[in-house]
C-alpha cells in the first residue's frame, strides 16, 4: 500500500474559506453538504478533496470538511468542533466506530452487509461493504478519494479481511467530482470471480469486480425477508430481478413459481446459478427483456400472479427529473397491478433519492386508480440497520418501498 499523501490531505493549518451564514442554513442544521453558492469567492486552485476550514463573515469557526472546486457540493463536512482536526486518526476512528456499530449483524446466517454508509456514518463519500471474508470499498467524493490509503489501512486493521478490493467506478457521482475510476485488489487475496455470501441462511454468488454497486443489493435484505412471508404457494413475478435476491427468498419460502425478469443477461445468468445453488422450491423462468414492454405483453397474454415485485433502477438522479420519474413509476406500477389476481400483493420500490416517499406513494396510488382497483398498504419498507440515515441528511434515505394488497 502507498503512504498517504498527507501534504495534500491536510495543509497545516487548513486553508480558510468564508461561508455565508444565514438563520437555519445547512451548517446550523448539521447537514453535511455546503454548496458552492454558499461560499464567498470559492478558490479554484486548491487540490481536489483537500481539508478546508469554514469561517463566517466575522472570521468565526464554522467547521472543517473536504473541498472540491469542481463539484456543486463544494464542501463535505467532517466536523463542526473546533478542537477536532481532520487527520488520519479521525478517519480511522470513524471507520472503527462504524464497523463496531454493525458488530451484532455478523452471524453464521448473514455474512454480507454494509460497514460504512457514507455521510450517514459521518464519513462523506465512503461506502464499505463486507462480503464474507472480503471487504469492498468505494470512494464517491474527492475528499474520500484523497484519503484512500488511510481508509485502506484502517479497514485492514479493523476488519482483518482476506482481501480488500476497491470498486471506485461506475457511479455518476464520481464523474461529478472529477474523479477517474479506480478498481483492484489493494491488500491480500484476489477475490474469486463469484464470491459466495450468506443472507439469512441463503447463499448468493456475487461478482464484486463488475456487479452493480459493490456487487449486490445489500440494502434489500430486510425487504426480501418481508416479501418472503407472502410467497408460500404463490406465483411470483420478480421484476428487475438482478441476480435473484427477491426470487430466491420467494423460492425458499415455498413459492409455486417465480418469473425472474431483467434486461441484463449476465445478471440473469447469475440469478439462475443462485436459484440452483439454493435448491429452492418452484418452477423458475428467466426472462431477459425490457420490463416496461414485458409487463404489457404478459397482460396481453392474460398471465396473472399472486405476487409482483418491482425494484427498478434509479429513475430520478435529481429534482429536475422528478416529473418524468413519477410518470415512469406510475406506468410500471399500473402494468404490475393489472397482472395481480384478486387479493394479490405488490411489492414496489424506488431507489431514487430525489423522489420522496409521499411522491412515490402518490404515483402508486394513481396507478391503482387507473387500474380501477384498491390497494391496501400492509408494510412500509426502507433501509436495514446497516444502512442508517443521518437525520440531518434526508438525501441519505434513498430507498423506499411498500407492500400492498389488491382488493
Ligand atoms: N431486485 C434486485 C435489484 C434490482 S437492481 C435485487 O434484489 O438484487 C435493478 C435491475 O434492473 C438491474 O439488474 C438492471 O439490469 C435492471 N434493469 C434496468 N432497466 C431495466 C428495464 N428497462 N427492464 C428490465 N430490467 C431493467
Amino acid at each position: 500500500m502507498q503512504q498517504p499523501n498527507a501534504l495534500l490531505a491536510c495543509f497545516d493549518p487548513p486553508p480558510k474559506l468564508t461561508v455565508v451564514r444565514e438563520r437555519g442554513d445547512s451548517l446550523s442544521r448539521r447537514h453535511p453538504w455546503v454548496f458552492e453558492q454558499a461560499l464567498v469567492r470559492p478558490p479554484k486552485n486548491l487540490p481536489l478533496g483537500v481539508t478546508v476550514e469554514l469561517v463566517d463573515g466575522k472570521g468565526r469557526f464554522a467547521g472543517r470538511g473536504s473541498y472540491n472546486c469542481e463539484s456543486r457540493i463544494a464542501v463535505r463536512m467532517m466536523t463542526y468542533d473546533e478542537n477536532e482536526l481532520v487527520t488520519e486518526t479521525l478517519w480511522a476512528q470513524r471507520i472503527a466506530d462504524a464497523v463496531g456499530r454493525r458488530a451484532a449483524l455478523a452471524d453464521s446466517d448473514t455474512d454480507a452487509y454494509r460497514l460504512v454508509f457514507s455521510e450517514n456514518d459521518l464519513l462523506p463519500g465512503l461506502i464499505v461493504d463486507r462480503y464474507g471474508d472480503y471487504v469492498v470499498f468505494q470512494t464517491l467524493s474527492a475528499g474520500a478519494s484523497l484519503w484512500r490509503d488511510t481508509i485502506a489501512r484502517a479497514l485492514v486493521a479493523v476488519c482483518q479481511p482476506r482481501g480488500l478490493f476497491e470498486r471506485s467506478d461506475g457511479d455518476d457521482r464520481r464523474q461529478h467530482e472529477g474523479l477517474e475510476p479506480s478498481i483492484g485488489t489493494l491488500y491480500g487475496d484476489e477475490p474469486p470471480e463469484h464470491l459466495l455470501i450468506r443472507q439469512d441462511g441463503l447463499t448468493f454468488g456475487v461478482d464484486i469486480r463488475a456487479g452493480h454497486k459493490t456487487g449486490f443489493y445489500l440494502d434489500q435484505r430486510q425487504n426480501r425477508r418481508a416479501l418472503a412471508a407472502y410467497c408460500a404457494g404463490a406465483d411470483v413475478l420478480n421484476g428487475f430481478s438482478y441476480t435473484g435476491g427477491f426470487g430466491v427468498y420467494a423460492g425458499a419460502a415455498g413459492a409455486k413459481s417465480v418469473v425472474h425478469l431483467d434486461s441484463s443477461a449476465p445478471a440473469l445468468e447469475l440469478c439462475r446459478e443462485n436459484v440452483e445453488r439454493n435448491g429452492v422450491a418452484g418452477e423458475h423462468e428467466y426472462l431477459c427483456e425490457n420490463a416496461f414492454g414485458a409487463l404489457r405483453a404478459m397482460r396481453d397474454e392474460g398471465r396473472t400472479f399472486d405476487v409482483v415485485v418491482l425494484d427498478p433502477p434509479k429513475f430520478a438522479s435529481s429534482k429536475q427529473h422528478l416529473e418524468k420519474a413519477a410518470r415512469g413509476y406510475k406506468e410500471l406500477n399500473l402494468s404490475a397491478i393489472k397482472l395481480l389476481r384478486p387479493g394479490g400483493v405488490l411489492a414496489t420500490f424506488s431507489c431514487s433519492g430525489a423522489m420522496e416517499r409521499p411522491l412515490f406513494y402518490r404515483a402508486v396510488a394513481e396507478a391503482a386508480k387507473d387500474a380501477g382497483r384498491d390497494l391496501l398498504l400492509e408494510a412500509e419498507l426502507g433501509h436495514p440497520t446497516d444502512h442508517p440515515t443521518l437525520l440531518s441528511f434526508p438525501e441519505g434515505s434513498y430507498l423506499k418501498g411498500l407492500i400492498a394488497r389488491v382488493v
